[in-house]
Formats: structure tokens, sequence, C-alpha cells
């Protein structure tokens, strides 16, 4: 499992959870300090303007809500 401690381009993963609602996460914001938020798709979309403004690079994986619901 050693491929899964790369830092920098690890898939967000069931386990990762939305820092302000506990929702399973999609979206990694990294900050300048390496820092990082993990946001669900609701409170990415209500921080995008923030966000888009102060971290150095955002993870946005949130194709994956409507893969995975089609899948059902
Ligand atoms: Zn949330």
């Amino acid at each position: 499992m050693t491929e899964n401690l790369l830092l920098t381009s690890s898939p967000l993963s069931a386990l990762d959870r939305c820092d302000r609602c506990g929702a399973q996460a999609y979206v990694r914001a990294v900050m300048a300090n390496g820092f990082e938020l993990l946001f669900c798709a609701h409170h990415a979309k209500k921080y995008q303007d923030g966000l888009a403004s102060t971290a150095a690079r955002i993870d946005d994986e949130t194709d994956r809500i409507t893969e995975e619901s089609a899948a059902r």
C-alpha cells in the first residue's frame, strides 16, 4: 500500500470527510503551507470563491459523484 503514501496526488477516499459537516469529501484544497482542507461537494461550492484565492491547489473530484450515482 506504499503507493497511497504519495502526498500530492492520492485520490480522495470514502474515509476522507468534509471538515464542515462530516460528509464524504470530494474536494481537497491544499494551502500554500501544505495544510489540507477537505470539503464535500456542497461545502466546496459554498467556499469555492474563497478557496480559489487562498488555496495553492484544489483537487476537485466531484465528477465522481455523478459516476457513482450513475452506477447504481
Ligand atoms: Zn460539507
